[in-house]
């Protein structure tokens, strides 16, 4: 399905990020699997895709650093000559209540989750124009669609992504470069490993928190031919919390 194609997928050396590494590149993809401390975890990520014969290298990249963003696509082109499939799902979260968060706190998370997909988008961007194609998948949350209480750097880093989204959306899709976002709800991940309890899960009209190979496949969606007169949309994945 994604054979040929070149994919980037930040913040893959575990949890979601690396579900849809795995998921695109056994699909066909060459995976770029980006981490920024986790070297060993993203080492696992590539191991157990080469091992079920697919391709794939890891490569090391804070997404929070501009410069450092600019080196890393500009090294992709000129060695794979091509990026085909953005993902921009490396994230973090410092939650705490407003009056509690630091400005540092608020920053990081920003940086991070919002800026670090601007960076990426930036670095792709003239080479999608020249491709005229090109999918960027970005990693939102529930929490940017609704809010969420102890988490207003998180809620305005990830509806950021949302207006980031539908911007670029808009901006390339006479180009034919497709831009949309996944708004995952409560997925079983490291992030959300002190979170999962039988009181949350029952908030949850699925009564149960989605795994993340849930939303590698709707990735795998947004990533292939089957979407390509999508873009702009936000896909919830959710069991029904936002509805
Ligand atoms: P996770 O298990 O904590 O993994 C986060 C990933 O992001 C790691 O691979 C981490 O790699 C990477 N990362 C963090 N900061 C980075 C940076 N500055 N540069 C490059 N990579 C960085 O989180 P997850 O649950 O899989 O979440 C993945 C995405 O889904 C995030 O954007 C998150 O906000 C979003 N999301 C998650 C949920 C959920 O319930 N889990 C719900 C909604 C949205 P290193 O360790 O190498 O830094």
């Amino acid at each position: 399905m994604l054979e040929e194609k070149i994919a980037v997928v930040t913040g893959a050396s575990r949890g979601i990020g690396r579900a849809i590494a795995k998921e695109l590149a056994l699909k066909g993809a060459f995976v770029i699997v980006n981490y920024n401390g986790s070297k060993q975890a993203a080492d696992e990520t590539v191991n157990e895709i080469t091992q079920a014969g697919g391709k794939a290298v890891g490569v090391q990249c804070n997404v929070a650093d501009a410069a450092e963003c600019e080196a890393f696509i500009n090294n992709i082109i000129s060695e794979y000559g091509r990026i085909d499939i953005l993902v921009n799902n490396a994230g973090i979260v410092r939650d705490n209540l407003l009056m509690r968060i630091s400005e540092k706190d608020f920053d990081a998370v920003i940086d991070t989750n919002l800026k670090g997909a601007f960076y990426m988008t930036k670095g792709v961007y003239p080479l999608f124009l020249k491709q005229k194609g090109g999918k960027i998948i970005n990693i939102s949350s529930v929490s940017g669609l609704t809010g969420n209480p102890g988490q207003a750097n998180y809620s305005a880093s990830k509806a950021g992504v949302i207006g980031l989204t539908k911007s670029v959306a808009k901006e390339l899709a006479s180009r034919g470069v497709c831009c949309n976002a996944i708004a995952p709800g409560f997925i079983a991940t490291e992030m959300t490993q002190a979170l999962e309890n039988d009181a949350l899960k029952d908030a949850i009209p699925m009564k149960r928190f989605g795994e993340a190979e849930e939303v590698a496949k709707l990735a795998l969606f947004l990533a292939s031919e089957h979407s390509d007169y999508i873009t702009g949309e936000v896909i919830r994945i959710d069991g029904g919390l936002a509805c």
